[in-house]
């Protein structure tokens, strides 16, 4: 097969099928038409000026949505913002504490101003403040835990849904972990506040379905970042873990993101109610 030949029966295949043309056509380097494209879409994604959450605004951002950035410092808003922009991404930041009622609020109502509604909402934030016996745990730490992993979670879909109907549906992704299915080692209360977004997710989907809302989560894996750090900075532990993974080395925030941005996509237009565990094949449901 010649090379003139090979042109020739393109540029026929591009005439009598114009559509073939259009779907390849690129918009800002992004894929536009495909199933995978968010081009139009505005999604929230918390705690998303490092780690995950900022891979996700990314992967969300690459696939043509406007992604709006927050976390609880402005000098980590304003780094994510200038890395996004540089990557041609369109983006909105600011400033958001999740486990405060004033910062959520004001996240989705600057959200609504300025990109014009909300269609996906990644709720990502998490703390972890104790580490040891899940019996020397104290209220406060269960408070700190619960409100910010769980409450802030749910109380942020109530926010988003109303303008996701406006939009005619939507989509929602948790962020929980694989301590959700098999509690860590000295991370006890954290590891319920992670099984506890697996009921959310069961909760919210039949509910939401009624308003094409799709409802899922991801539980991943060890993942370097600066929250995991204790985990990967340690050889013993690092081989200790690296015993249960299929795939021999932790995983990296991209990893995750594609994942959340797939979920958030027409690819994935018949998942509800679901949880993709992303582990490295880290053994913790059948
Ligand atoms: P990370 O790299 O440490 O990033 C944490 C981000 O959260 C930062 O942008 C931080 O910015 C922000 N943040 C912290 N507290 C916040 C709050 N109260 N409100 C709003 N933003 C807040 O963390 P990560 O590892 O990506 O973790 C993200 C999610 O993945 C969490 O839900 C975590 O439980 C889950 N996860 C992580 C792993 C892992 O191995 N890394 C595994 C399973 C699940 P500021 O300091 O400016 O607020």
């Amino acid at each position: 097969f010649s090379c003139v030949m090979l042109r020739c029966l393109v540029s026929r295949c591009l005439l009598t099928n114009p559509v073939a043309g259009q779907t390849r056509k690129m918009s800002g380097g992004r894929l536009a038409g495909s199933q995978s494209s968010l081009a139009g879409k505005v999604a929230i994604v918390t705690a998303s000026t490092d780690g995950i959450g900022l891979a996700a605004a990314q992967a969300l951002g690459q696939r043509g949505a406007h992604v709006v950035v927050s976390s609880r410092r402005q000098s980590n808003v304003d780094k994510a913002v200038a890395l996004l922009q540089s990557e041609k991404i369109q983006v909105t930041g600011t400033t958001c504490n999740v486990g405060n009622s004033e910062d959520r609020a004001r996240l989705v109502d600057m959200t609504v101003e300025k990109c014009g509604g909300v269609d996906i909402f990644v709720s990502n934030a998490a703390v972890n403040p104790f580490f040891g016996n899940i019996m020397d745990s104290t209220e406060a730490v269960w408070d700190k835990i619960l409100d910010v992993n769980v409450k802030s979670a749910f109380l942020m879909t109530q926010l988003v849904v109303p303008h996701m109907e406006k939009r005619g549906g939507g989509s929602v992704v948790f962020v929980s972990s694989v301590a959700g299915y098999q509690p860590m080692q000295a991370l006890g209360p954290y590891s319920v506040s992670k099984t506890a977004l697996l009921g959310l997710t069961r909760a919210l989907a039949p509910e939401l379905a009624q308003s094409h809302i799709r409802v899922n989560c991801v539980a991943p894996g060890v993942i370097k970042t600066p929250f995991s750090q204790a985990l990967w900075q340690d050889e013993d532990v690092v081989d200790e873990f690296k015993k249960q993974l299929s795939i021999k080395r932790f995983g990296k925030p991209e990893e995750i993101g594609g994942v959340i941005a797939f979920l958030c996509s027409k690819d994935a237009s018949y998942i509800t109610g679901e949880t993709i565990t992303v582990t490295g094949g880290m053994s913790c449901r059948l």
